[in-house]
């Protein structure tokens, strides 16, 4: 989509989640760490602990969850069921489990997706103390009623802590911009490391320059994850000025926008018109409590301006949270096009301005000034002719540069140089914020 997206940095993001697919993530314990950690060797984020048993606003922090194996057996000895094959294998936050038990025993703890006999479904079992197994419709069918099988979750279940990471780039502006991902999904590579991977390209990105916003990343288990954080940093989410979340960004998927709460933020509108502007089909959707961690964000008592960017929506594509949401899922090119499109948006945030045309009493001579000598020649000649016009017309210090492209109905791709050509030739003020 975007000219700008090297398929270099799509091969990078790919190469990040295949290192990161194997590992057995859940909400809590050693995964998450180990995610950080190797999250840690391309950007410098803090790691944050916060203990089983805080209060945070109506949740708890929950007891953690490790597993070291985990296995269904058959008389002979055989693994039908082998964790060390497949993490999604175990339903997350399984109680330990070791015993021997007739088929008929076992089979309330099986589950399988009889429409896809191939694919294996992920499950959990957070805040229900429960266990059970996870498999393809084909491999339930080797079990048999006249067979005993031997059971075994070498999980635990302990006081430890929730661990998420934080990443903050300082900006001229106190006002932060945040970037939420979340790190609690085992192997499953669109949902969401996808969005771990896009996140960490974005942070490597947006440190290289000096920024006017400050921009803060968040890698943090779904739902307890945003919850802990906005409740131990209440007073700093004043500060968030836009924010978004990125999920299921790798597959081929056309892009989905969801909304913030507020319906019709500047991070709405940004995301609303670079899709436009890209020519390709998108959607934009209004916001709903369910989803991601904007359901948190966006929760009446914070009403942040925090929107979603997705390709495939949560919950509305067939491989959602199963075996098949694999490495071979998630592309490189549609990474590099998903990073291409959120700086585009992004970008569009850090360069909303508004300027005071310093020449308003009908148009300024552009020729005499050099500007038609920096236009394209051909078909896009006129389009940028016209965004000089439009920019000199509605910079009255109450427009912003999105307020004039969407009036203009000209891409922020040609209205941003536009500006910046007026501003060179002193045709333009900077408005006072
Ligand atoms: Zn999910």
């Amino acid at each position: 989509m975007y000219a700008s997206a090297p398929i270099v940095v799509g091969t990078e993001m790919h190469n990040l989640i295949t290192r990161l697919y194997p590992i057995c993530r859940s909400i809590t314990g050693n995964g998450t760490r180990d995610t950080l950690s190797i999250l840690r060797q391309q950007i410098p984020l803090i790691v944050q602990e916060v203990p089983t048993g805080t209060k945070v606003f109506d949740w708890t922090v929950p007891k953690e969850w490790n597993i070291r194996d985990a296995w269904i057996k058959d008389s002979a000895g055989k693994r039908l069921i082998d964790f060390k094959k497949l993490n999604l294998h175990v339903v997350s936050y399984s109680v330990p489990v070791k015993q021997k038990m007739t088929f008929a025993e076992l089979k309330p703890h099986l589950h399988t997706l009889p429409d896809h006999p191939g694919w294996v479904p992920y499950r959990t079992s957070y805040y229900k103390q429960d266990w059970g197994f996870c498999l393809s419709q084909e491999q339930l069918e080797q079990f048999s009623d006249a067979e005993e099988y031997d059971v075994c979750i070498d999980s635990s279940l302990e006081d430890g802590s929730l661990t998420y990471g934080e990443y903050f780039i300082q900006g001229r502006q106190r006002e932060e911009v945040l970037i939420s991902c979340h790190i609690c999904h085992p192997s499953l590579a669109d949902d969401n490391l996808s969005g771990v991977a896009v996140a960490v390209e974005l942070a490597k990105y947006l440190a290289r320059e000096p920024r006017r916003y400050s921009w803060r990343f968040l890698f943090i288990p779904g739902t307890i994850g945003s919850i802990t954080w906005l409740s131990r940093n209440e007073e700093m989410a004043g500060r968030i000025r836009h924010g978004l979340v990125l999920t299921c960004l790798g597959d081929t998927n056309h892009f989905t926008y969801k909304r913030s709460r507020r319906g019709n933020a500047e991070i709405d509108r940004a995301f609303s018109k670079i899709l436009k502007d890209s020519d390709q089909p998108y959607r934009v959707i209004d916001f709903f409590p369910y989803g991601y961690d904007e359901r948190q964000y966006c929760s009446p008592g914070f009403d942040l301006p925090v929107g979603c960017l997705m390709r495939s929506q949560h919950g509305k594509f067939p491989e959602y949270h199963t075996s098949a949401d694999n490495l071979d899922f998630v592309r490189p090119e549609a990474l590099a096009d998903s990073f291409a499109t959120c700086v585009a948006g992004l970008d569009l945030i850090e360069h909303n301005y508004r300027f005071i045309n310093r020449n308003p009493k009908c148009e300024p001579q552009l020729g005499a000034r050099g500007l038609y000598q920096g236009l394209a020649a051909g078909p896009h000649r006129h389009q940028q002719e016209l965004a000089l016009l439009w920019v000199l017309n509605l910079s009255d210090g109450r427009n912003t540069l999105l307020d004039i492209a969407e009036r203009a109905d000209l891409p922020f791709a040609v209205i941003k140089p536009a500006a910046d050509a007026l501003l060179a030739a002193e045709l333009l003020l900077p408005a006072k914020a």
